[in-house]
């Protein structure tokens, strides 16, 4: 079927079914890896922090262990294997946050696909949130720079809740906030630490391994997928 058929069908079933009568009323969506590509600005800014001390994680260690993790997770993890002091963790952490910022002024453009994307699903009635370990000036600069801001109802930081990711409690706040039941919410993640948290919080899980996953059409398949689940 033709990109323009298919987008059609979705259409027609948008309206058909409309997410009054749908299960699914919320998209919840992770940043990291999910609507921005910024895995190496995290592992770059945190190496460039770790710099001056003589630490440096490679990358396949970075991919495997700490991607997903907020820095104060990963710091405390490379106080108890790497031995590095626990004094230096706020030094370390303010300056890993200046070196994210950088890079996003850099790197961070509108991506037309989750413009795209976004603007349907709001279009369509759905609420959409964005749930992120990151910090909460990182993730309003992402999505501010991304041009994906004025699509949101909701942003979550790791300052807006006690336990970050593995921890469902990001995506359950999420929830009660829209007022919506587990099973009326749509999750997208990436990595092992999110797709553990958006499973315990009982959402619906739609996993991708790469921003470049994240198209309109995909997720509306995502939904469907949920309304005709038993
Ligand atoms: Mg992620």
């Amino acid at each position: 079927m033709s990109s323009v058929r298919v987008h059609e069908t979705y259409r027609m079933l948008e309206k058909s079914f409309g997410p009054n009568q749908n299960r699914i009323k919320a998209i919840l969506f992770d940043m990291d890896g999910v609507l921005i590509d910024a895995r190496d600005w995290h592992y770059e800014a945190l190496n460039l922090a770790l710099s001056p001390f003589g630490l440096e994680i490679d990358q396949d260690a970075h991919l495997a262990t700490f991607d997903g993790l907020p820095t104060r997770t990963k710091l405390e993890m490379l106080s108890k294997s790497r031995g590095l002091p626990r004094g230096l963790h706020r030094f370390v952490n303010t300056m890993k946050q200046k070196y994210t910022i950088d890079m996003v002024h850099q790197r961070c453009h509108p991506v037309f696909q989750h413009q795209y994307a976004l603007s349907h699903l709001q279009a369509a009635g759905y609420k959409i949130a964005v749930c992120s370990n990151s910090v909460r000036q990182s993730l309003e600069q992402m999505m501010k720079r991304a041009s994906l801001d004025r699509f949101l109802d909701l942003m979550l930081s790791n300052e807006d809740v006690t336990k970050p990711k593995p921890d469902p409690e990001i995506y359950t706040s999420a929830m009660n906030r829209f007022g919506l039941a587990p099973g009326e919410c749509l999750i997208v993640e990436d990595n092992e630490n999110g797709i553990r948290a958006a499973r315990a919080s009982g959402g619906h899980v739609h996993v991708v391994s790469s921003p470049g996953d994240v198209t309109y059409e995909r997720i509306m398949t995502a939904i469907e997928n949920c309304v005709s689940a038993p």
